[in-house]
């Protein structure tokens, strides 16, 4: 059970007599969240946190998961890939794939809530098929700085129907979107398994259980197999880094159910560098475990997050909590955690040798990670827990609830 006095410690007595002022405008209210997965990625993992807190305070709150075959999911990863950048070819069957899909889910899942929030573009036409009674929100997650145009608008035809917009970085706000647009970067949950304390004897079991050899000083990055995360590029990185300083790769990224490309990335990574990984000098894992998650960021040396585009990048937060020396691409909602130099470094994603000589100069100097580290965390405590992200929603639904 989640409770919210369990943070008390951790954010202080302000912060949560705050939120319990807050819910008693919205008490007994009953709101309802729409996603499209329960594990794997940055939504469902502040769903699972965000939800139970919710009830916990007095605010009925339930969650919901879109269904959908194979078919869709292709269709909503293209989507996805196409609103950061991809082209994309847009037929009527991907379209009618896509809204029909929707309609099936609506036609057996009751949304009569106070509020609907809907989480990304997988639910996003729902909103066609309800009679809207109440405030719907959009929460989208991705980075829309430079969205195909012809996805973008026909998109828009369901995002107008909605009451809110939330976007997690200024960046995102659209000028082409009448619909009011707020700003809620995501959080992190400190006490869930993934960033809870452990102690030393559960890092090294854990360890030890996924084949994660000690003796060498160990660079991860902990990221679905998406070529938006870079993974190849890391192991670029990785192969330069070990001419300099002998060390260890481990690349951990389970498998999502609404992404279906993870396996196609993840094997061609197996079979383009069969020789690092039969050695163990490149360790894959894809297992779906929250404490292997947390054990490889706190026994890490140096963690690596090489996106080329990332909403927010929750893996970031996860390890500066962790007060680890984190190397970043200076893109989407990255910036916003780390500052260069300071706690942490930003990187340019395409600056291959200044990547690699940043990571050789924190696994030779440690001490300097350890000073990063410890700003980092403490850049998190303030702005990027799970606390503040519910007072956040307390906020939005007093003022759209009526
Ligand atoms: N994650 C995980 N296991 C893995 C890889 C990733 O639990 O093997 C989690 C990671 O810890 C983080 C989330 O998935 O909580 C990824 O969120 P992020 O915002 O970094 O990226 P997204 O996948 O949403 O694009």
């Amino acid at each position: 059970m989640k409770r919210l006095e369990d943070y008390q410690e951790i954010v202080g007595d302000e912060v949560i007599f705050r939120i319990h002022n807050k819910m008693t405008k919205l008490y007994g209210k009953h709101v309802v969240h729409v996603n499209s997965t329960y594990q794997g990625g940055g939504v469902a993992e502040m769903l699972s946190s965000l939800v139970p807190l919710m009830n916990d305070i007095g605010l009925d709150a339930g969650w919901r998961i879109l269904h959908g075959n194979p078919d869709f999911f292709g269709i909503t990863k293209k989507f996805h890939n196409a609103l950061q950048g991809d082209p994309l070819h847009f037929t009527h069957i991907k379209r009618d794939l896509y809204v029909n899909n929707n309609e099936d889910f609506s036609q057996f899942t009751h949304l009569d809530h106070d509020a609907c929030i809907i989480h990304d573009p997988q639910p996003l036409p729902l909103v066609r098929f309800y009679k809207k009674r109440q405030p719907w929100i959009w929460r989208c997650h991705i980075d829309l700085t430079d969205p195909n145009q012809r996805l973008w608008n026909f998109l828009k035809s369901f995002i107008l129907k909605y009451d809110l917009v939330i976007v997690s970085n200024e960046k995102y706000l659209r000028k082409d979107l009448p619909v009011k647009q707020i700003i809620i970067p995501p959080a992190i949950d400190p006490l869930s398994p993934k960033n809870k304390p452990l102690t030393e004897y559960t890092i090294q079991k854990t360890m030890k259980k996924f084949r994660v050899p000690l003796n060498k000083p160990i660079i991860t990055q902990i990221s679905r197999f998406d070529k938006w995360k870079d993974p190849e590029g890391v192991i670029d990185i990785y192969r330069e880094v070990r001419k300099a300083i002998d060390c260890r790769l481990v690349l951990c990224g389970s498998m999502a159910s609404d992404d279906p490309e993870g396996y196609k990335i993840y094997s061609k990574i197996m079979k383009k560098h069969d020789a690092l990984i039969k050695k163990r000098e490149l360790i894959l894992l894809t297992t779906e475990n929250s404490i292997l998650v947390n054990a490889l960021q706190r026994q890490a040396n140096v963690v690596i997050q090489k996106s080329t585009r990332e909403g927010f990048g929750l893996t970031v937060t996860e390890a500066l909590w962790k007060g680890k020396p984190v190397i970043a691409s200076n893109i989407g909602g990255i910036p916003l955690q780390i500052q260069d130099g300071e706690s942490g470094f930003l990187i340019d994603p395409q600056d291959k040798k200044g990547t690699v000589e940043k990571v050789i100069s924190l696994l030779k100097n440690p001490e300097m990670g350890i000073e990063m580290g410890e700003k980092g965390k403490e850049h998190v405590r303030k702005n990027f827990l799970i606390v503040r992200l519910l007072e956040n929603y307390l906020d939005l639904l007093a003022e759209v609830i009526k």
